[in-house]
């Protein structure tokens, strides 16, 4: 059998290694149901340091912390990669060194999840990532500007709690029992603001969060972000000819 075209995926991740698991998983998963057989993805990957890119974040250093994602996107140009899958909600902050730094197209990880909340018919939104994906416009103002949802976030007191969890366990891959039921706590009281569905905009809470887990839809970015990779890698023009 011949093998179909496809593109090659340019994985930018290890923030943290923890879901870029789940990515590489998914992604294999998703062409192997198109293609069968043995099909698998055609993927490069460019796992950095987290500890690095958790100091520049923390200390500010978002210019650096650009410049060293743009290096990563350089190598993966370089490697042969036809687009760029960022593997985080929240150094998507820094897309524009990202974009600026090669002539790969960057599938964004907001485009991704937000096209499949239109598709489910809903327009509000509860938001769980870190404290810059949920304080910091870059991400709420493209799903609110993008796509016309409204974005609710928790309050200061849950918002510490799910930043926490996520630095001090998910990104050292632990998973607590705990947490979860915090987690299903603060998502129920976004429902009670009104919101219809919970965005999972951290990609490492849905090792946590399950569909089981709380009583809305819930829009998994790693899933939704990785199915979208996989789905452009073997778009026509890339596909089996
Ligand atoms: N993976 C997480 C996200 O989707 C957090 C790690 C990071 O700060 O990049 O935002």
């Amino acid at each position: 059998m011949i093998a179909a075209e496809q593109q090659t995926i340019g994985l930018l991740g290890g923030m943290s290694w923890v879901s870029t698991e789940p990515y590489y998983r998914i992604i294999n998963e998703t062409v192997n149901a198109e293609l069968g057989g043995l099909s698998s993805a055609r993927i490069l990957l460019l796992s950095v340091d987290f500890d690095e890119i958790e100091t520049l974040q923390r200390t500010g250093a978002w210019d650096t912390a650009g410049e060293r994602l743009a290096e990563g996107a350089r190598q993966l140009e370089r490697g042969g990669a036809d687009f760029i899958v960022l593997c985080t909600n929240t150094m998507h902050r820094v897309a524009e060194h990202i974009e600026r730094a090669t002539r790969l197209p960057l599938l964004h990880i907001a485009d991704a999840t937000a096209q499949h909340i239109a598709a489910a018919g809903h327009d509000r939104v509860g938001l769980l990532g870190t404290r810059y994906t949920m304080e910091e416009p870059f991400y709420r103002q493209r799903l609110e500007h993008g796509f016309g949802l409204d974005v609710f976030v928790p309050d200061a007191q849950d918002r510490a709690i799910v930043n926490d969890v996520i630095f001090d366990e998910l990104c050292r891959g632990e998973i607590r029992a705990s947490s979860r039921d915090a987690f299903a706590a603060i998502a129920a009281r976004l429902i009670d603001h009104g919101a219809q569905g919970i965005v999972l905009g951290c990609t490492e809470v849905g090792l946590l969060l399950t569909p089981g887990s709380v009583s809305v839809p819930l829009f998994d970015t790693c899933r939704l972000h990785a199915e979208a990779a996989a789905r452009r890698a073997l778009l026509p023009g890339a596909a089996a000819h």
